[in-house]
C-alpha cells in the first residue's frame, strides 16, 4: 500500500459513504425524477444562501457551465494566470465560450479588488468585453492559498459597481473554511455562482455542484445538457455528496495539519528549497540541482510514497482523507532520512 500524496482526488470512499451510496433513494435525473440529487442541490444552495444548485460530473464541467452562462462570445474573463480554468482545463473558455482570458499576477494566485477594478476594459469596439472576473479559493497552483472575506467583499463590489459577473472555482472551498471560520452563507452572499469539488478533500468518489441563482442554474442545467452532462440515476453519487458534506468537512483541518508538519520538516533539509507557505492542504517546494523531480519521486516511491512533479525543478504534496497522521509521520520519517 503506497502512501499516496499525488492530490486529493485519489481518495476511496469510505465504508460509511458506501453504505450511504448503497442505501440511496434514485430516479432519473435528466426527468428531475432522483430525488437524492435533488437533496444533494437543495442542501448545497441552502448551505451557500442561494436559490438553486446544480450536480456535475466534474468540478471542470462546472467551472465551465458558468463561463459559458455568465459570458457571451467576444467577452473575456479576468482571472489569475494560475486559475485552473486557464491552466487545466484544456482552454475550454475559447471551445465552449468563444471568450478571451485577462490573466492577471496575483500573490500565490490571490487577486486583489484593485487588481481586477484595473483590469476591467472600456468599452470600445475593438476590445473584448470583460464580463466576468474568477476567483480560485483556495488556488491549487497557489499551493493550496485562500482568500479572505475582506478581499472577496471588496472584489465583489468592484463587480456589481462595475457590472461584471462574479464566480468563484470552490473546488476546495471547504479547506479554506474550516481555516478561516466562515460559513459558506458568508461567502455566498458575496457571489454570482460558486463551483465546488465533492471529489477532492471531501472524499466522494465523483462530483461537483454549481450554485447560483434560479435563471443562473436553470440555463446551467440546460448547458449541463448539452455538454452531455445529463446524468440518469445519479442518486448513488449524491449521496456520496451528501455524506461527505456531513461527515468530511470538520476532518479537513487534520490534512491541513498534516501538511504543515511535512513542511517543517523539509525547512531542515538540504535538498529542499522554496517551500511555500501552508495553508491548508497542498505543499509545494522545489529541489536543489543536480536532484531532480524524476530521481526524487523514484527514490521516494521506493519507499512507498507517491508525489507528483509540479515544474520542471518543483514538486507537490497534496494531503487527503486516505492520508492518517500515522502515515505522515512515516512521510516525515523517510524525508528527514532521504
Ligand atoms: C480539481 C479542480 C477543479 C476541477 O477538477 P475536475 O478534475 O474536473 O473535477 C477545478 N478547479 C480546481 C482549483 C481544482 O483543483
Amino acid at each position: 500500500m503506497f502512501i499516496n500524496l499525488v492530490s486529493d482526488t485519489v481518495t476511496k470512499p469510505t465504508p460509511g459513504m458506501l453504505q450511504a451510496m448503497w442505501s440511496a433513494e434514485v430516479g432519473d435525473d435528466v426527468f428531475r425524477e432522483d430525488p437524492t440529487a435533488t437533496a444533494l442541490e437543495e442542501k448545497c444552495a441552502h448551505l451557500f444562501g442561494h436559490e438553486a444548485a446544480l450536480f456535475c460530473p466534474s468540478g471542470t464541467m462546472a467551472n465551465q457551465i458558468a463561463l459559458k452562462v455568465h459570458t457571451r462570445p467576444l467577452d473575456e474573463v479576468i482571472c489569475d494566470e494560475m486559475s485552473h480554468i486557464y491552466q487545466y482545463e484544456v482552454g475550454g473558455y475559447a471551445f465552449h465560450s468563444g471568450i478571451g482570458v485577462n490573466l492577471l499576477k496575483g500573490e500565490n494566485g490571490i487577486l486583489s479588488a484593485e487588481m481586477v477594478e484595473a483590469a476591467i476594459k472600456s468599452p470600445f469596439d475593438w476590445l473584448p468585453k470583460s464580463t466576468l472576473v474568477v476567483i480560485e479559493n483556495t488556488c491549487n497552483k497557489g499551493g493550496g492559498s485562500m482568500y479572505n472575506l475582506e478581499t472577496i467583499r471588496q472584489i465583489s463590489e468592484v463587480c456589481r459597481r462595475r457590472q461584471l459577473a462574479f464566480h468563484m472555482d470552490g473546488a476546495r472551498l471547504f479547506n479554506a473554511l474550516v481555516e478561516t471560520g466562515n460559513t459558506p452563507a458568508e461567502i455566498g452572499r458575496e457571489m454570482d455562482s460558486i463551483s465546488i469539488c465533492l471529489s477532492k478533500g471531501l472524499g466522494a468518489p465523483v462530483g461537483s455542484v454549481l450554485i447560483g441563482h434560479q435563471a443562473f442554474i436553470k440555463e446551467a442545467r440546460r448547458v449541463r445538457k448539452a455538454m452531455g452532462g445529463g446524468m440518469r440515476q445519479i442518486g448513488y453519487l449524491a449521496a456520496a455528496g451528501i455524506y461527505a458534506l456531513d461527515n468530511h468537512v470538520v476532518r479537513l483541518k487534520e490534512d491541513h495539519e498534516n501538511a504543515r508538519r511535512i513542511a517543517e520538516t523539509l525547512k531542515n533539509c538540504s535538498w529542499a528549497t522554496n517551500i511555500r507557505p501552508v495553508q491548508t492542504n497542498i505543499l509545494i517546494f522545489d529541489l536543489v540541482a543536480p536532484l531532480t523531480p524524476a530521481l526524487f519521486l523514484e527514490k521516494l516511491k521506493q519507499k512507498g510514497v507517491l508525489a507528483s512533479a509540479f515544474g520542471p525543478q518543483t514538486i507537490r504534496f497534496v494531503t487527503h482523507l486516505d492520508v492518517s497522521k500515522e502515515m505522515t509521520d512515516t512521510v516525515i520519517e523517510h524525508l528527514g532520512s532521504f
